[in-house]
């Protein structure tokens, strides 16, 4: 496996790897989720390139870039030994040199959700995502589930910047009691780690009402707001039962539907959704 820094020393790599491409953006302190794209990529392409970028462009101000978990050494490990080809590690003077100035914006994907609670933050991922496309050249890249309006951003800006991308969205890796599995999870104190299985419970909650037949949206995210307003050291952000594809807000759900929410346990900012319908 192969590990590289610059842009030159990233081309001069890929361009020795058999095509197809599969490309794994990450932001590193690696887990099982992380490591299922990896092996989706494996099965369906030729070579494998992922990415480990702490993209500071996609921090709020108050948010925990210099805390993020990292432990470059232990993820590079992992990535050996599923079999990835070659790991771009790129600095933040790399990605973003003096003088930079440049942005995509996905205009209407992006403002409810994650973009509402996170000013700018969807703004650095598609534009991050946009120059890794760029410099890595995949021909599929793999995104998880878990972070749902990032995927379909990220879907959005492929098609309407004509990337020749293929985007693969892969199902959400969750611990045995249901927590999707983060890299903010590490921040969990044992009591926290506990209590924070709730978003879990919350939404398998709204999915089992949904499943008896339940499809006023309102009493869907009534549902999921009790449980975890019943959890102490849970505080919630938002709660949303929103169409699929345009990420609009529902009365009444008749399709496939997105169910997702935000909520904080103690310090730690957690997300997690089902799809329904
Ligand atoms: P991150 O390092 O948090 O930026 O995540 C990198 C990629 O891994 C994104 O496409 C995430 O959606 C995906 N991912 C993170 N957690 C999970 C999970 N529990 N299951 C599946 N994919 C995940």
């Amino acid at each position: 496996m192969q590990v590289v820094t610059t842009n030159s020393e990233l081309r001069l790599a890929r361009n020795s790897l058999p095509e197809p491409i599969g490309f794994v953006p990450t932001m590193g302190y690696l887990h099982e989720g992380h490591l299922s794209l990896a092996r989706r990529s494996k099965e369906e392409c030729a070579s494998t390139v992922a990415s480990i970028f702490v993209n500071p462009t996609q921090f709020g101000p108050n948010e925990d870039l210099s805390k993020y978990p990292r432990d470059l050494e232990r993820d590079l490990r992992l990535l050996a030994s599923v079999g990835v080809e070659l790991v771009w590690t790129p600095t933040p003077e790399v990605m973003y040199p003096p003088g930079f100035q440049t942005w995509v914006t996905v205009e209407e994907l992006a403002k409810g959700l994650e973009g509402a609670s996170r000013p700018g933050h969807m703004r650095g991922v598609s534009t991050v995502v946009a120059k890794l496309f760029n410099a890595v050249g995949p021909q599929k890249a793999y995104f998880g589930q878990k972070d749902a309006q990032q995927a379909a951003v990220i879907r959005r800006m492929t098609k309407d910047l004509d990337f020749p991308i293929e985007i693969v969205v892969c199902p959400i890796i969750r611990e045995t009691d249901g927590l999707a599995m983060s890299s903010r999870n590490a921040y969990l104190n044992p009591e926290e780690r506990q209590a924070a299985t709730v978003l879990f419970r919350a939404l398998s909650a709204a999915q089992s009402a949904y499943k008896k037949g339940e499809r006023n949206a309102e009493t869907l995210l009534r549902t999921m707001t009790e449980i975890i307003h019943a959890e102490p050291l849970a505080k919630l952000q938002y709660v949303s039962c929103a169409d699929y594809d345009t990420l609009e807000e529902l009365e009444t759900v008749r399709g496939k539907a997105l169910l997702s929410m935000a909520a904080y346990v103690g310090k730690t900012r957690l997300i997690d959704n089902f799809v329904i319908g």
